[in-house]
């Protein structure tokens, strides 16, 4: 049964906040998407509206056993006023790889693209336009269902919401500090670690806490078996530039699949470069650098793209990289990919979705 968007728009649109102070994630535009899931009539009543809180029973479901998923993708807008969406179907698939992994029924991915871009349109005037600055899309789902037994809900809501944020290098791209974490793990094997739930973030703040009063910015999380093998930082996933070559973990159920790890590895392949998905200890990572080959590291993530990294603290060790300053591939690869992005750069992939 095809899906009908209706659409009713807000009476009084909301103030715009100071284009040039966005920050990240703390406004909101004047409509947001939402549709429901029922067992009887499947994903129904989807519809665009102004944006307003969701009202719960506290027994929804969500509640006590945290069956929540989420994406983030941006859309930004180009010199000659296009708004380009970059691989948004990557992120529709990966929504219903988390979806899937914890119990909650699939979306119709190509109708929630269309739903997601008729959104953006109803909202344009939110899209930034200053240099760096885009507009972050949230999509979400959660369980609500009013009932205490343990299995998964019968109910769910999926929403989309847009935010528009500033450049996330405000002065300069600045290379940052990170954690080995050894002693709490982002995820196990068989776990969620290859799905974006909201409760693999629960179980990083901790962590990510503690490195902060370390004086660290980032986490990275080793396996959560041995507690040897590198997975990825925080919300990115992480690569490594070791005497002319580069290496990135391997997906290996416990690691986010990002779409930025996947256009990197992409691009870098495209430029001829050789490139290894593999298993990486923290140890060989180390004897490479003791012998001087560590020459660049950087994670990847949509919220930063490319985000360079100056010194990794490991048991007692602190391994400086690149002088802490920004390495040529990483400064390569973020002015390619962002250059794609604001459709200011040739996009030979054909990765970029034009909205309007
Ligand atoms: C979202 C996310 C990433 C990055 O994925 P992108 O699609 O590149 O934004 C990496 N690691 C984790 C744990 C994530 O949640």
């Amino acid at each position: 049964m095809a899906l009908q968007l209706d659409v009713v728009l807000t009476k009084e649109k909301k103030e715009k906040p100071d284009f040039t102070q966005l920050g990240f994630g703390q406004h909101f535009t004047d409509h947001m998407f939402i549709m429901d899931y029922s067992a009887e009539k499947g994903w129904y009543d989807p519809r665009i509206v102004p944006y307003a809180p969701v009202t719960l029973d506290p027994a929804a479901m969500v509640f006590h056993y945290g069956q929540a998923v989420f994406e983030g993708l941006k859309a930004y807008r180009t010199k000659d006023n296009r708004i380009l969406l970059f691989r948004p179907e990557k992120n529709m698939q990966r929504l219903n790889t988390s979806n899937e992994r914890i119990s909650i029924p699939p979306v119709d991915e190509a109708f929630l693209l269309d739903a997601l871009q008729k959104l953006i349109e109803v909202d344009q005037e939110w899209v930034p336009s200053a240099p760096g600055t885009s507009l972050y899309i949230r999509p979400f789902v959660f369980s609500t269902e009013p009932y205490l037994g343990v299995r998964a809900s019968h109910s769910y809501k999926l929403l989309i919401i847009l935010s528009p944020v500033g450049a996330y290098y405000g002065d300069g791209m600045k290379p940052v500090k990170i954690h080995v974490e050894n002693k709490y793990v982002r995820a196990v094997r068989g776990g969620t670690g290859n799905a974006k739930t909201a409760g693999n973030y629960a179980a990083s703040l901790k962590a990510q806490n503690e490195a902060k009063d370390l004086g660290y910015e980032q986490v990275l999380w080793l396996d959560g078996v041995e507690g040897k093998y590198i997975e990825e930082v925080g919300a990115m996933n992480v690569f490594f530039k070791v005497n002319g070559e580069i290496w990135t973990p391997a997906l290996n159920g416990s690691i986010l699949d990002g779409v930025t790890r996947n256009s990197v590895l992409q691009l870098l392949r495209h430029w001829g470069l050789p490139v290894y998905e593999k298993r990486i200890s923290m140890e060989e990572l180390y004897e490479a650098y003791t012998r001087g080959e560590l020459e660049e590291v950087f994670g990847t993530g949509t919220a930063a793209v490319i985000s360079p990294v100056g010194e990794l603290s490991w048991n007692g060790n602190q391994l400086r990289i690149h002088e802490q300053q920004v390495g040529e591939l990483t400064m390569k690869l973020y002015e390619t990919l962002t250059g794609i992005q604001y459709g200011e750069v040739e996009d030979p992939f054909g990765w970029t979705v034009q909205v309007n």
